[in-house]
């Protein structure tokens, strides 16, 4: 029995389900629509113990009520955002760790696609969800926070253990890895995970989740002031905020 199950929904969102062995309660990440996760629960008869909500977007939240109303979990999100949250029965801050079931989870906030977006760590099982802030070779797109803002989020995630999982709220792979191709195209690491990715595209399979180093090694939203990423863009005497504004400026109309 695996410790995360990946359940697609919509057309390209993840939602997760984290199965705490040692408790037998069940945490979902994110709830983009009910059908998918309540087709998981009931066919392996599993209770829902907790709901984690990453931002306030309906592609992560719409299907909570429903969830709510038929497995009764505590449903936990950012406090800074509850005033357009689903009603949260825990509500969670950057610095203070979340205890549920035999899980302990570290929030960070992870603001630029929202403000008041958080990412979830489950330190000890290396996994880390992301919601809509780092995701497979790219970023979230800058709804209301500023090129800062997501730069100061992404450095933060940075910082942890590059074998820590990274599970994102999207499969936007294919589109992100043909952009990092347009700015960092000398990058030999990056032309390698392209096979791999496609090869998982094209079968079906998620490429999530992912993990820190090979993002490292190929994001360009983590990349922005790596030589070969500056040669290309010719952005040597930009700062790195800067730098990162430019490539996502170009992701937003690529
Ligand atoms: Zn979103
Ligand atoms: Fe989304």
């Amino acid at each position: 029995m695996s410790l995360i199950e990946i359940i697609p929904c919509l057309s390209d969102n993840y939602a997760y389900i984290i199965r705490d062995h040692q408790t037998n309660k069940n945490i979902l990440v994110d709830a983009p629509e009910y059908a998918p996760i309540e087709r998981y629960l009931d066919e392996k008869a599993l209770s829902l113990d907790f709901i984690l909500i990453t931002h306030h977007h309906s592609d992560h939240i719409d299907g909570i009520n429903h969830l709510k109303l038929k497995y009764g979990p505590k449903v936990i999100g950012a406090k800074r955002d509850k005033h357009r949250l689903p009603p949260l029965d825990i509500e969670v801050e950057e610095g203070k760790e979340l205890s549920i079931g035999s899980k302990k989870f570290n929030i960070y906030d992870v603001d630029g696609h929202t403000v008041g977006h958080i990412a979830y760590a489950l330190l000890e099982d290396k996994a880390l969800f992301t919601g809509d802030s780092l995701m497979v070779m790219g970023c979230g797109r800058l709804f209301e926070g500023t090129p800062k803002d997501m730069w100061e989020s992404l450095k933060k995630l940075k910082q942890l253990p590059e074998d820590i999982k990274i599970y994102s709220g999207h499969e936007y792979t294919k589109s992100n890895i043909e952009f990092a191709l347009t700015v960092d195209p000398q990058n030999e690491k990056l032309k390698v995970r392209r096979m791999t990715e496609l090869e998982r595209i094209e079968s079906g399979t998620p490429t999530v989740p992912s993990t820190l180093r090979e993002e490292l090694d190929t994001n360009p939203f983590l990349r922005e002031s790596e030589s070969s990423i500056v040669d290309h863009m010719d952005t040597a005497n930009l700062d790195p905020v800067s730098r990162f504004a430019k490539i996502r400026a170009l992701k937003d109309n690529f």
